[in-house]
């Protein structure tokens, strides 16, 4: 096949069709129609082969890891996602992974009713780059600089479940058969918490999602906030098999510090605790508060009792 056949046969067979689109993949350009009132989020992220996953990796989770993690940066926006372009370089044009590959995109894209418009097909060293398109209300979107003190910090879902996942694959933990579906899984196919960017955009003063480790992202919200923090470390929302499968000391250090979660960190006011928890409640997604911001510029890692965490294990010498 060449590569318009392979356009036509496999990149543009998405199911899941939105009615903004007026003209997508087979065009120059697509296009597409923005709704009034609403700014556009523009997000890119590229993934590289040997920097960002393994060579072993199936086309299906590279793919689905590929689209997650832009749709992940829209969802820290606050934005609700409509479009992506794909553009694709590859090693040689092999089909089964081809087909594999759009069979873990489309999976996720329709999930989110998210259509593929366009792209661009390429030979070289295997890479993914995409671009992912979404909408917010004018002044509604939730940004990094907008944390104040006092504001409580949520994060969702569980940390350090990924990092755990990538020690394994580089031979430094054991995990048992059962702990390594689960946390591959959670390296390999983040959940992009698009519905709570939505639920919490109404309430929160900023947000950022989750790609470096906690401790290197909450940092980015208090530069740009010009903020401090006092985060509780033994309130991390730990999964049952992250806990099994390490230590509690090794788990707080790959919530704290290993990349690829990809869940959602946001500040909200203390007055508007309940009605953001209420909300949230409603929503499948587990969600923590683990600290609130401070006007101390410190960012200081404690225990609930007030102990200081010791800062030795994250190799970062201002956490202390
Ligand atoms: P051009 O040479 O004009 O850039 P291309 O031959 O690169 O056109 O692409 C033809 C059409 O197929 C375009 O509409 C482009 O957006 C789309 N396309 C190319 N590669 C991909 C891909 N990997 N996924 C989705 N659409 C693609
Ligand atoms: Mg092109």
């Amino acid at each position: 096949m060449n590569e318009f056949e392979l356009i036509k046969n496999y990149f543009a067979k998405q199911t899941g069709k939105r009615n903004d689109v007026i003209e997508s993949i087979g065009d120059d350009a697509a296009l597409v129609t923005v709704p009034r009132d609403q700014m556009l989020a523009i997000t890119t992220d590229t993934l590289v082969v040997n920097t960002h996953f393994l060579p072993s990796t199936s086309a299906y989770d590279i793919a689905y890891k590929s689209l997650a993690v832009n749709l992940s940066d829209l969802a820290s926006m606050g934005a609700e996602a409509a479009w992506v372009t794909l553009a694709l370089t590859l090693p040689t044009a092999d089909e089964t992974w081809i087909a594999q590959f759009c069979q873990g995109f489309f999976a996720l894209a329709n999930d989110h009713h998210v259509q593929l418009i366009g792209g661009d097909l390429t030979r070289g060293p295997l890479a993914i780059t995409i671009t992912a398109h979404g909408f917010v209300p004018t002044k509604k979107a939730l940004l990094r600089s907008g944390a104040k003190p006092r504001d409580l910090i949520y994060v969702t879902g569980t940390l350090g479940d990924a990092g755990a996942a990538l020690q394994f694959l580089q031979n430094k933990i054991a995990l048992s058969e059962n702990q390594q579906i689960y946390l591959l899984k959670r390296l390999h196919r983040p959940t992009p918490r698009l519905q709570i960017g939505l639920t919490i955009r109404d309430f929160a003063h900023a947000a950022i999602d989750i790609s470096d480790g906690l401790a290197a992202d909450l940092s980015h919200i208090l530069q740009q906030s010009n903020v401090g923090a006092t985060v509780y470390v033994d309130q991390l929302p730990l999964s049952q098999v992250l806990e099994q499968a390490v230590s509690q000391d090794v788990a707080i250090e790959f919530a704290l510090t290993a990349g690829d979660d990809y869940e959602l960190c946001f500040t909200v006011p203390p007055e508007k605790r309940l009605l953001v928890e209420n909300e949230l409640a409603k929503t499948a997604c587990r969600f923590t508060c683990v600290g609130e911001i401070t006007e101390n510029k410190q960012f200081n890692l404690c225990y609930q009792d007030g102990k200081k965490y010791h800062a030795t294990y994250l190799g970062y010498q201002h956490f202390e």
